[in-house]
């Protein structure tokens, strides 16, 4: 169950606690809803209370970022909130490629024979593309709002896709590549990378890819990762007990003599974060993505962003989902657009230049409900606000968007702040998979 986040009257961050907990304490009147995106109360007589060590684990993604807060409990490890954080970077790649075209396309109409200008713009040491630099500064966000209103004391992250202290020398380690060996994983996730995620004989990337001998054992060939490539289940059987060459690619062979270069720097987005997290002052605890998978396929979970997360590094083992956990899903808006006019393909203004964002109190990104008495549009609607100078809104649920509402039948309920927000759905193979009380569960602790 997804618990509700609780602050004491001083805004400090008390023990999450249960949905029911929390009904129970509004309808009483002794707390108030604090925030509408994650579930927050605050409560108006307490000050302090007991708490438990929570730890927030993420898991960051190119599209999505699965959140956890993993609470340790004398029973042992739960998680007690889950969310999956969807960026925008494909969103900011488009529409600065657009404003650059158009740009372009302004100054050689206007200004034809001023010369190019090239070379002239510094940037800073390892600075990062903006779409990728959203990412980083999306899940600093969360992970700032999450700290701020739950009692967080350890941060857990996933950093790199393969750990190669673990696999002593990546090139010349042998390795038993068994299931539930954790270097086997570490080694699978850098014959991966290695090999660009495809197959290497067919390059197809839509199947499971096997791990594959170049020189078959059978004949001889060792365990080394320089033995080693991955190949689809349709390749590894048709080539058999032949090598590579045998088979008809004899540049494998050669492919696989070469180490995959500056492993540490193969996610740059990933170490930015790093740093940013690490300065954010509270412990923080690495893992690979070999160490995460390790830990999930071991306790069979499905694989979901919000539970990779909770899988991550050393503190990921044994850790207790509840099957009926439906993830908050936080998709990032932006805020508003820095274009002053909306502009036709060709860069000229279409639109009056942009006005005031608020109308008759609500703004665009604003959550409300709004309940339609009368007319086809009747019914209530959930979701997020687009605000016209008319008063006459759009609004966007998880069904679709309903245009024409008026702002008299709207009532907010979350102030916008640069993200909409769904609830998630609970995953239906976790619900089968995972259906053990924390009592009943072996791996508690005692
Ligand atoms: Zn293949």
């Amino acid at each position: 169950m997804q618990r509700a986040l609780v602050l004491d009257k001083n805004k400090n961050p008390l023990m999450p606690c249960h949905p029911a907990r929390a009904r129970q304490l509004l309808t009483r009147g002794n707390a108030a809803v604090f925030r509408q995106y994650p579930f927050t109360i605050i409560l108006k007589e307490r000050d302090g209370g007991d708490i438990q060590p929570i730890t927030l684990k993420v898991d960051p993604g190119s599209k999505t970022t699965g959140i956890a807060l993993v609470a340790d409990f004398k029973l042992g490890k739960c998680v007690i909130w889950a969310g999956e954080l969807t960026h925008r970077g494909q969103q900011i790649r488009d529409r600065l490629l657009s404003r650059r075209q158009i740009r372009r396309g302004r100054r050689s109409r206007k200004t034809r024979y001023r010369p190019a200008r090239f070379l002239n713009r510094r940037r800073a040491e390892g600075c990062l593309a903006p779409s990728l630099q959203s990412r980083v500064e999306n899940t600093l966000t969360w992970v700032g709002r999450l700290s701020r209103w739950s009692p967080i004391n350890l941060l857990s992250m996933e950093l790199v896709r393969f750990d190669t202290q673990l696999m002593q020398n990546a090139e010349i380690s042998g390795v038993e590549y068994q299931q539930g060996e954790l270097a086997g994983y570490e080694v699978r996730e850098y014959l991966l990378e290695k090999w660009g995620r495809e197959c290497a004989y067919c390059h197809a990337t839509d199947r499971p890819l096997e791990i594959e001998h170049i020189t078959p054992k059978s004949r001889g060939g060792s365990n080394r990762v320089n033995n080693l490539t991955v190949a689809c289940h349709a390749c590894n059987q048709r080539k058999g007990s032949q090598t590579a060459t045998e088979f008809g690619y004899p540049n494998i062979q050669q492919q696989a003599k070469q180490p995959l270069k500056d492993a540490a720097a193969v996610n740059a987005t990933r170490w930015a974060l790093w740093r940013r997290m690490n300065a954010l002052g509270l412990p923080l605890e690495v893992g690979t993505g070999g160490r995460t998978k390790f830990n999930r396929v071991k306790q069979h979970y499905p694989k979901v962003h919000w539970i990779d997360a909770a899988c991550v590094g050393e503190s990921g083992e044994k850790i207790y989902i509840n099957p009926s956990q439906a993830p908050l899903q936080m998709k990032a808006t932006g805020h508003q657009s820095r274009q002053m006019c909306r502009v036709d393909k060709y860069g000229f203004p279409r639109t009056s230049p942009k006005q005031g964002r608020v109308h008759y109190g609500f703004q665009t990104g604003d959550m409300v409900r709004a309940m339609v008495k009368k007319g086809v549009k009747r019914g209530t609607y959930i979701g997020r606000v687009s605000v016209r100078a008319k008063g006459s809104f759009n609004i966007t649920t998880p069904i679709g968007t309903t245009q024409g509402i008026s702002y008299r039948y709207c009532t907010p309920t979350h102030k916008s702040d640069g993200y909409f927000y769904e609830k998630g759905e609970a995953h239906s193979s976790a619900t089968t998979r995972v259906a053990v009380s924390p009592r009943q569960n072996s791996w508690i602790r005692k």
